[in-house]
């Protein structure tokens, strides 16, 4: 979005000087707030018509500014008996809760598939991103626990890159034309660096290549081509997977509100795998280590899930790990636990047996 028709929003009705702001029982001033919202809805409208990309930022202006703008033209409805041209749009615009008034809550884009969503909150955002190529220098390597390594890179081609949502992927292009799906788990534009977590397991180029990587080796990485943004106004997330799972749960605490529960349930091979996580949210992790004697990683996970009480209100469930994994525990949540499809997202991350295999589970 324009820095223009942003600023313009904005003051129109975040109380700068362009017209909601100067509301008061004033027929004339009334009239100009009038003009002023119904000349932001056009350019609100157009601006998500034309699917631009806005920063987290804007989201949440724009969030707070339709559901105030729908709870005044409804109230308008009701106390004029008729609604102005340009309220057509924003009667579309479910009612406002207290938490979109603080501006938490995002708008939803066009095309996105989450028209099941109640009111104006757990709307989902999809962001198109500009999917080039990346040449990449690795900076440095480490251990973050046994298993799972983190390696750095940096290159001034990062100063443009950009990832909106925790579970966002890169591609990495491997020697021999291999491609594989990583997490960005952290990056920063002004020092041009983004880290990767390798999950390392028996065998794999993408493992192969993590394990040999020292400072200096270059890397081409692809994407992300887009973001699907999940709403920072549910009541408790719950994030469910496998080491494969953690860059991303990792982004997503460190990324949620401050306060907000969030239950992690993450089957590791131990607890020297268990991860301190940086987050100002309200975190309970559960770390599984894997035991074949008492079950499976999909038993251990189900059974572990099984014993854990999610918060009162209305939550978001996110899982990824192995295909079959992530499929048994959605099926589970979805049919036994009635919980809301459109509040779930899962994917197999990885497929047993299958190298470079991955799964959407939207259906
Ligand atoms: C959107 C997305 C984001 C992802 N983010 C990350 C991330 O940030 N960090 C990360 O580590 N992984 C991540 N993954 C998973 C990663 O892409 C796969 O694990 C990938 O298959 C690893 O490639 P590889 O070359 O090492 O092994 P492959 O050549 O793909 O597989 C070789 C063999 O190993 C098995 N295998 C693959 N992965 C695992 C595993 N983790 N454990 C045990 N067996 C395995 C395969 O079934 C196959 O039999 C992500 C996947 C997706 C789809």
């Amino acid at each position: 979005m324009s820095g223009k028709l942003f600023s313009r929003l904005s003051d129109c009705f975040a109380g700068g000087d362009g017209g909601y702001a100067r509301r008061d029982r004033g027929g004339a001033r009334e009239a100009i707030a009038d003009d002023a919202r119904h000349e932001a809805f056009v350019a609100l409208k157009q601006a998500l018509l034309d699917k631009r990309g806005c920063s987290p930022d804007e989201v949440r202006v724009i969030a707070g500014i339709l559901d105030r703008a729908a709870a005044d033209i409804r109230g308008m409805a009701v106390s004029h008996g008729a609604v102005r041209p340009g309220a057509a749009e924003a009667s579309a615009v479910p009612a406002a809760v207290p938490a979109a008034a603080e501006g938490v809550a995002p708008v939803r884009a066009p095309g996105a598939p989450d028209g099941a969503s109640s009111g104006a909150r757990h709307q989902t955002m999809r962001v198109g991103l500009e999917a080039r190529r990346r040449e990449l220098t690795v900076s440095a390597v480490g251990h973050l626990t046994p298993g799972m390594l983190r390696v750095e890179f940096a290159s001034p081609e990062l100063a443009t890159f950009d990832s909106r949502s925790p579970d966002d992927h890169v591609k990495l292009f491997l020697p021999g034309g291999v491609m594989r799906d990583y997490t960005p788990r952290a990056f920063d534009r002004e020092r041009c660096t983004l880290t990767i977590d390798f999950a390392l397991h028996d065998a794999g180029p993408a493992t192969r290549w993590a394990l040999q990587a020292k400072a200096g080796d270059r890397l081409q990485i692809g994407g992300p081509r887009g973001s699907r943004v999940t709403p920072d106004d549910f009541d408790w997330y719950l994030l469910v997977g496998d080491e494969t799972a953690l860059p991303a749960i990792g982004r997503r605490l460190e990324e949620l509100r401050s306060g907000v529960p969030v239950i992690t349930v993450v089957v590791v091979d131990g607890m020297a795998e268990a991860q301190q996580i940086p987050t100002k949210t309200d975190w309970t992790p559960h770390w599984v280590c894997r035991d074949r004697a008492s079950g499976s990683d999909a038993d251990l996970l189900l059974r572990t899930l099984q014993g854990i009480d999610t918060p009162p209100g209305e939550g978001y469930v996110w899982i990824a790990g192995e295909a079959r994994i992530s499929r048994t525990l959605r099926d589970d949540f979805i049919n036994r636990r009635k919980h809301p499809r459109q509040w779930l997202k899962a994917a197999g991350y990885w497929v047993q047996g299958a190298p470079g295999s991955s799964e959407k589970h939207d259906d």
